[in-house]
């Protein structure tokens, strides 16, 4: 800890992941003096927990399992086998590279980055317990909290990190167990059931509710099913995990509890167990906000970067709102799921929506396999959906397939920017590409598609 007690600042962010620093780095580019203070990494749960390293674990065993499928190319490989160790190491190569950068950035910003544990004592007003036990008091005039979240576990049950796991437990496993069960079949769930059936683990999936992927478009989780069964991934849905049955390592991954711990003091108006904001992120105090996991209506890395830039911009005076209309998320399942707006479910229980009867959507599909570029590649399970209102305004996009993480940043651009399907189906795209599936899902809604019978 390098600063003088009783530090005065514009602004004071605690919590220091992709809510926290980005907020400090858009403070800072409007000219505020800034103080972020984190209790363990910087990047947070994202960069060290979270999204980064689940993708380098899953850029792996994607590449294992491809090369298992070598032979289906006419390419003969000797045997291949999985390094646990090195996979581990390599995560944490990236996620200490990127770390720096972060750690970069927030330097270049001239942000003083202050490590230790923050305690809200009173609005603008924060009190550090350096990990040295040394205590500092800092203090500004408007405050940004940027908490985050952790693992949620089950009644009684405590991540002992040997049988009961929770998601920060299973990344830094370099010894593979035989069986593993996973207590929840949302995203997470679904990443590490993938990531460790392809390691060569007997996986089971338990989830209380009567589908997995809850939100997820129903065609794909029906074909997102059969995919993981073929991966002999057991999944039994509707059905309460009993611990006393639990295998040899269990992973819990029932959701996540934002951390509230540090901003008692504040009594803030709660939504559950999530901080109240409005859309410009303010809490129930003036010159508070709060943003990411700790507001947590979509629990996703890139809206709390969304909502860091919104609160940093209204801190300093400007007028931003964050709205939850046009939310793109990713899951790397293999193939991939990426999906914006509405599902088609959502869109006709939603009746009169955007002035529509519920019977006026329309929707629009294309099947990978119909695509060059797919075949090509060998990569043809899944399709592309489009869904619209009678006027043909686009009210989602739902894909399974290649490339769907990246694919449905098309699909956001156009719902953003309020585009209709016509505009979507005559934007024609270079071929032999993925893109052109989107194309011809939306050439799909207005029944002129080229490449399948309407
Ligand atoms: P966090 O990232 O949790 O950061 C909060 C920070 O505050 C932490 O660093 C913490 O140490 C610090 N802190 C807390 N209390 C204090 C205190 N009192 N004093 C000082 N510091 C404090 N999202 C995606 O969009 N895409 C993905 O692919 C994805 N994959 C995920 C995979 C997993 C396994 C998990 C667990 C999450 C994943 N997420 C993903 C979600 C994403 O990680 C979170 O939504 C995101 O990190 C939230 O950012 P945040 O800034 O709100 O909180």
């Amino acid at each position: 800890m390098r600063k003088n007690m009783s530090d005065k600042y514009d602004l004071i962010i605690l919590g220091g992941g992709p809510g926290g620093y980005v907020a400090a780095i858009r403070a800072a580019q409007l000219g505020a003096k800034v103080a972020l203070i984190e209790k363990d990494k910087v990047g947070g749960t994202c960069l060290n927990r979270g999204c980064i390293p689940t993708k380098a674990l899953i850029a792996c065993t994607n590449l294992y399992d491809k090369i298992r499928q070598a032979e289906n190319y006419g390419i003969k490989t000797v045997s291949s086998s999985i390094d646990l160790k090195y996979i581990i190491d390599r995560k944490n190569k990236i996620v200490d590279k990127l770390v720096k950068g972060v750690e970069f950035l927030l330097n270049k910003n001239k942000i003083d980055v202050i490590f230790g544990t923050g305690k809200v004592l009173e609005p603008g007003k924060v009190e550090i317990s350096a990990p040295d036990s040394r205590k500092l008091l800092v203090v500004s005039r408007k405050l940004i909290l940027a908490t985050g979240s952790h693992p949620a576990s089950l009644p009684g049950i405590n991540f002992d990190g040997i049988r009961f796991l929770s998601s920060d437990n299973l990344l830094d496993y370099n010894e593979l167990p035989e069986k593993l069960d996973i207590v929840g079949g949302g995203i997470i769930g679904i990443h590490f059931a993938q990531i460790y059936s392809s390691l060569g683990c007997e996986v089971a999936i338990y989830e209380a509710l009567p589908e997995i992927l809850p939100g997820i478009d129903e065609e794909i989780i029906a074909t997102v099913k059969r995919i993981l069964k073929r991966k002999n991934i057991n999944i039994v849905t509707g059905t309460i995990f009993d611990p006393k049955k639990a295998n040899e390592k269990t992973l819990i991954c029932i959701g996540r509890t934002p951390n509230t711990q540090g901003i008692e003091n504040l009594n803030l108006k709660m939504d559950g167990k999530s901080v109240l904001v409005n859309e410009k992120m303010e809490a129930s105090i003036p010159g508070v906000y709060a943003v990411g996991d700790l507001v947590s209506r979509k629990m996703l890395a890139h809206v709390a970067y969304e909502q860091g830039v919104i609160a940093a911009e209204n801190a300093m005076g400007l007028n931003r709102t964050f709205n939850y209309d046009c939310v793109p998320f990713g899951i790397y399942t293999s193939p991939e799921i990426g999906s914006v707006g509405l599902t088609e479910k959502e869109a006709r229980l939603r009746q009169g929506f955007g002035g529509q009867a519920k019977e006026n959507i329309k929707v629009g599909k294309f099947p990978f396999a119909a695509l060059g570029i797919a075949q090509a590649i060998g990569e043809i399970e899944g399709s592309i959906k489009v869904v619209s209102d009678g006027e043909g305004k686009i009210l989602g996009v739902h894909i399974l397939g290649p490339e769907a993480n990246t694919l449905i940043s098309i699909a956001t651009i156009a719902i953003k920017n309020k585009l209709k399907v016509d505009q979507l189906a005559e934007t024609f795209q270079a071929h032999p590409t993925y893109p052109e599936g989107l194309q011809e899902a939306a050439l799909n809604v207005l029944k002129r598609s080229l490449h399948i019978i309407n």
